[in-house]
């Protein structure tokens, strides 16, 4: 069953969604080599608990952190860990708020250091490909409008792999809602995009090939061929002629780049 949020619910999502964002861009402002992914989500859980939030990843099926770090090889539910961040590696951060009875997701890969220009391009081809779907995630187009928009230009123009086993998800009163959001698909297929849908749009797109394997942690899932992967994620409510991104990655880049230029006085 889907359930289309009313415009004072959209509202409510937009501050879960927002506070998402803040945490990210919190945790942005303190990637470098050096730290461990363990002390970023100590900083993420602290700052979600400041803003009278609890984290939605907590206990999610027994997942025992706050936010999903996935460095390198790792696409997605990557447990944070004690091991240091080095120049060159890549993580994405994927954090859930749960705020005023209702979730907000969003996800972004990060730079550790300096990184070769091919990961340069992955990471931006991913999020070039969340912002395509985006444009097809508009009243009367189908999920299957935006899966093809991804996969069309990650897969068939860039020769990436898009992950098959995992998708992305409607968003509410759950974490996880219907309808399924594949990265993958066919045009004109699958559920028709009304106005109040909220969605989560997630590509997890891998350089090499888009098989994954589940790490022994049960959670972890990896690239097959452990080249890198990139995940990047909006939350978005369907409207007619063009959505309404409740996330926002202004922070998050803001605080990147202000990271960027202070790695680079080493
Ligand atoms: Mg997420
Ligand atoms: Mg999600």
């Amino acid at each position: 069953m889907i359930h289309y949020k009313s415009k004072a619910e959209v509202e409510l999502m937009r501050e879960s969604a927002l506070l998402v964002s803040e945490t990210i861009a919190v945790v942005a402002s303190r990637i470098k080599p050096g730290v461990t992914t363990m002390q970023l989500d100590k900083i993420a859980e602290e700052f979600i608990k400041d803003n009278k939030a609890t984290a939605s990843f907590k206990g999610y099926h027994g997942f025992p952190y706050a936010c999903c770090i996935s460095v390198n090889d790792a696409v997605v539910h990557g447990f944070p860990t004690n091991d240091e961040l080095v120049p060159g590696d890549i993580i994405s951060v994927d954090v859930g708020v749960f705020k005023n009875g209702f979730h907000g997701d969003s996800a972004y890969t990060f730079a550790v250091g300096e990184i070769s220009d091919e990961v340069k391009k992955l990471l931006r081809v991913t999020k070039e490909s969340l912002y395509l779907g985006i444009e097809k995630a508009i009243a009367g187009n189908r999920v299957g409008d935006i899966a093809f928009a991804i996969q069309d230009y990650t897969e068939k123009k860039h020769g990436y792999g898009v992950v098959r086993d995992l998708v992305g998800h409607g968003l509410g009163r759950s974490l996880h809602e219907e309808p399924q959001v594949p990265n993958f698909g066919k045009r004109g297929t699958g559920a028709k995009l009304k106005e109040g849908l909220v969605i989560a749009i997630e590509p997890m797109i891998n350089m090499g090939t888009k098989d994954v394997v589940h790490d022994k942690d049960g959670w972890t899932i990896r690239t097959a061929d452990g080249k890198p992967a990139a995940h990047y994620e909006h939350d978005i409510c369907i409207q007619k002629g063009k959505a309404d991104i409740l996330s926002s990655f202004t922070p998050i880049e803001a605080a990147e780049k202000a990271n960027t230029e202070l790695c680079s006085d080493y």
